[in-house]
């Protein structure tokens, strides 16, 4: 009797000792064990409704009975955070990357500042610190918002040529992007002089960073620094996934594997790679529905990498996927609990690309609505997949008249201009689908957060966008 009380109780000693050391172990692993690996991928405008939808449309695409879902929204670890900037209740993704990059909350437009405009760390300094290599890739130039937050200083985010000197003087080992935004295409302000984007490249050049077009030559660059950007001539972002002829190799994917490739080699105390799908929120201020699930996609592809990556490298990688607010107010269900993606299966270009396709008809002097009505039918599925109502018609009929009589009128979205046309067209084809847009700008909702290896729990205390940069400074021994 006393034998077996006595075995009870050292069974039990045991089993609490057991507990505590599990314990242990568990605290162990999410507090001590630092990542040597970290990826940080900001879905640029991504929300819950990007990602439902591309995951729905996916599956409508694929004809499957089960509801095919992206890799990183259905990792264990996930979480919602604040994101409201230090002047807006809605935050620009400069203010919202700076958040993101230096745990500071600032102005919308200012750029690894805070608010009264002094220069913040930010993560990728305190990386370097650690002995980590940096790199920042990105499919809308390298000196856009998200990207220059992470080593960039000015209270204005279209003060481009500045912010290529900051790049300069900062310690990213690896940037890619598709082009170096000028001051002379984009916003122009007297302030600033003209500077083109062939001399902000012979800038990055001349400071002794090897600048190139090729792909593949950044992957296998054995040296301090590289710049990879499809075109160092022109201000010119990529396409879109949904306009790709075939056989491009300027893709956020290609930059993606060319990043890790160059780190492999190049990092041995490892590395902070920043992943931006960038154009992901062009899309959305287009509420161009299609082409903003295929650039999730595209921003899903590049997380695989990562995911193939750390099971190469376990117990030694993070994975960090968010974003830094939401693009569009996207909502899907207008339409008495339907969501139709079978409505948006025949649309094969973007909404700009369809602008193009308008305007080259125009150049080209063809004045029947028969020839454009076929354009929209062919690249968009009007009348031959989405039913088109009179009244629908009659507004896409106006807009072709108006092509021609005011000839220019367009919709001044923030980074293209649309034909009325092309604007009122998807339009019809979000009504079809039941997908309806709010904003043509951003808006306020929380935003996710999913995290997955070393230390993904720990990201599971984040209330605010500013706390996911202090939390992986921490994990890599740092602070912010
Ligand atoms: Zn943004």
């Amino acid at each position: 009797m006393k034998k077996s009380v006595k075995f009870i109780i050292c069974a039990l000693g045991v089993s609490v000792a057991c507990l505590a050391l599990g314990l242990l172990n568990h605290t162990l692993d999410n507090e001590s064990k630092k990542p040597k690996y970290v990826f940080y991928f900001i879905g640029d405008g991504m929300n819950l409704n990007h990602l439902l939808g591309a995951e729905l449309y996916n599956t409508e695409k694929a004809g499957s009975n089960e509801t095919l879902r992206l890799n990183f929204t259905q990792f264990d670890t996930r979480n919602f955070v604040t994101n409201y900037s230090a002047s807006h209740l809605v935050t620009d993704s400069a203010a919202a990357g700076t958040a993101l990059a230096t745990g500071v909350k600032t102005a919308n437009s200012y750029v690894g500042v805070d608010a009264e405009g002094n220069e913040l760390r930010t993560i990728a300094d305190v990386a370097s610190e650690c002995g980590y290599k940096v790199g920042l890739v990105t499919n809308v130039g390298i000196n856009h918002a998200t990207p220059s937050c992470f080593y960039g200083h000015s209270s204005d985010r279209f003060g481009f040529p500045k912010l290529v000197d900051d790049y300069i003087a900062s310690d990213v080992a690896f940037i890619a992007g598709s082009t170096i935004m000028d001051n002379e295409s984009g916003p122009k302000d007297p302030k600033y002089q003209a500077v083109n984007t062939a001399t902000l490249a012979e800038r990055i050049r001349k400071a002794g960073i090897h600048l190139t077009l090729d792909v593949e030559e950044a992957g296998k660059f054995k040296g301090e620094r590289v710049a990879l950007v499809a075109n160092d001539k022109e201000n010119k972002h990529v396409p879109y996934v949904i306009d790709r002829k075939g056989g491009e190799v300027h893709t956020l994917l290609n930059y993606s594997k060319a990043a890790i490739e160059y780190l492999s080699n190049n990092a041995p105390d490892g590395f902070f790679l920043m992943i931006e799908g960038g154009k992901l929120d062009y899309a959305a201020h287009e509420q161009d529905a299609v082409t903003t699930f295929l650039e999730v996609n595209e921003f899903a592809e590049c997380v695989a990498l990562a995911l193939a990556f750390a099971e190469q490298h376990p117990d030694e990688t993070l994975i960090v996927v968010t974003s830094d607010h939401e693009t569009g107010g996207m909502s899907l269900g207008w339409d008495h609990y339907e969501i139709r993606m079978n409505r948006l299966m025949a649309q094969k270009a973007s909404a700009i690309e369809m602008t193009n396709i308008i305007q080259q008809m125009r150049a080209e002097g063809k004045r029947n609505w028969s020839d454009y009505k076929q354009a929209l039918s062919d690249n968009f599925g009007l009348w031959s997949l989405v039913p088109v109502s009179k009244e629908d018609e009659a507004i896409l009929k106006r807009d072709f008249y108006d092509i021609f009589m005011k000839w220019g009128p367009m919709v001044d979205g923030l980074y293209n201009k649309s034909e009325f046309l092309v604007y009122d067209a998807i339009r019809i084809l979000n009504k079809a689908a039941s997908i309806d847009w709010t904003s043509l700008f951003h808006t306020g909702m929380y935003t996710p957060i999913y995290t997955k290896g070393v230390g993904e729990k720990a990201f599971l205390e984040c209330r605010d966008q500013t706390d996911i940069p202090k939390t992986i400074a921490r994990l890599m021994g740092g602070e912010l």
